[in-house]
């Protein structure tokens, strides 16, 4: 294990650097991962960031995005990096399956594993762990490496002020959800100092839908909701020849599941889609009621109490069988 004595010490002289996150990044997986990669650059460093796979179009726009690889898309270069790095950043996961075949390879390297999270259950893979359950995004984790264990506020420039800003505005739900704390306005207060131009961030995000998205939204509304009041639980389910009728890309089905869980009452929601070849479940729930049980037992996934996933080889049919068929379980938690 390392101290932060010794990973600063590390840092004193430029490295090579890989920063990595999960499979399908969402804004905080990206955002921390480009808010590290503008500070690390200027520090001199090498720094690249790998993600396992593409990403939603619209966080193009983010500070250092033209300089991101894919690893599916390149492989080989990936790998060499991935190899020859002397430190790699794991940001906004904590079990090296959550970075698919990449996974192997980090293992396998020599270099310095930094793990910085929120997720629960970290795998035991790092050498150095910055890692908080009650951190709203792994960007907020990002911003106190930076400013108060490397002491480097100075180095929190525009750029990576924007992209940090953008993993905590769309973790925290655009600052509604529980994990938006104090601290965590005093932090986005800051990053609005550096040069993060907050509004324009959100137009960014949320308001750069295709028509055919919010026509396939107003579809899962309006035909494919459905509401089990007996078990306070609502659901949408989405085939794809859906997702092709609509030309539904990546991201395009974020934050579908959280209208579900609007409607007064509702404890739990899912959304649950499917993929090429698999069934992928997105469930939010509301106070104690554990979605992240129900995917790790159920669903071979995880997440955090309220915000949870995973995915099932069975067809989309067997999935939302299996989804009602356990809802008994929980019944006394969903209707008290
Ligand atoms: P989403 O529903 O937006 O895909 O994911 C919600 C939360 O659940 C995120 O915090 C994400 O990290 C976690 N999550 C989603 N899918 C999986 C999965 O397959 N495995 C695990 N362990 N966590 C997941
Ligand atoms: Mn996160």
């Amino acid at each position: 294990m390392l101290d932060i004595a010794s990973l600063a010490a590390l840092l004193e002289q430029p490295k090579k650097i890989v920063i990595t996150t999960h499979h399908k990044p969402d804004g905080d997986a990206l955002g921390s991962s480009l808010g590290l990669y503008n500070y690390l650059i200027q520090r001199g460093h090498h720094a690249k960031v790998i993600t396992p796979t593409d990403y939603p179009q619209y966080f193009d726009w983010m500070p250092g995005n033209e300089e991101v690889i894919i690893y599916t898309d390149t492989v080989e270069q990936s790998n060499q990096l991935i190899a020859e790095a002397e430190l790699i950043f794991c940001l906004d996961f904590n079990a090296l399956g959550r970075i698919n075949e990449m996974g192997e390879q980090v293992q396998n390297s020599g270099a310095y594993k930094i793990m910085i999270d929120h997720h629960l259950e970290p795998q035991d893979f790092d050498d150095y762990r910055y890692w908080n359950i009650n951190a709203c995004a792994t960007a907020q984790l990002v911003y106190d490496f930076i400013a108060t264990e490397l002491n480097d506020k100075a180095l929190v420039n525009k750029d990576v002020a924007t992209c940090l800003y953008t993993g905590i505005m769309t973790d925290s739900g655009s600052f509604r959800l529980p994990n938006t704390t104090a601290a965590v306005h005093r932090v986005v207060a800051d990053l609005i100092d550096a040069g993060a131009v907050n509004w324009r961030i959100h137009e960014l995000v949320y308001d750069s839908a295709t028509e055919n998205r919010l026509r396939f939204l107003g579809h899962c509304l309006a035909n494919k909701l459905v509401v089990l009041p007996e078990f306070n639980t609502a659901y949408i389910s989405v085939t794809q020849d859906e997702l092709k009728k609509y030309d539904i890309n990546t991201g395009d089905t974020e934050g579908i599941v959280n209208y579900a869980l609007s409607i007064s009452g509702i404890k739990l929601a899912a959304f649950m889609v499917q993929r090429k070849d698999k069934v992928k479940l997105s469930l939010r729930s509301r106070g104690e009621f554990p979605a992240n049980e129900i995917c790790k037992k159920y669903f071979n996934g995880g997440g955090h109490r309220n915000a949870a996933g995973g995915a099932s080889d069975e067809p989309l049919e067997t999935v939302i069988e299996q989804f009602k068929a356990l809802l008994p379980n929980y019944k006394t938690l969903l209707i008290q």
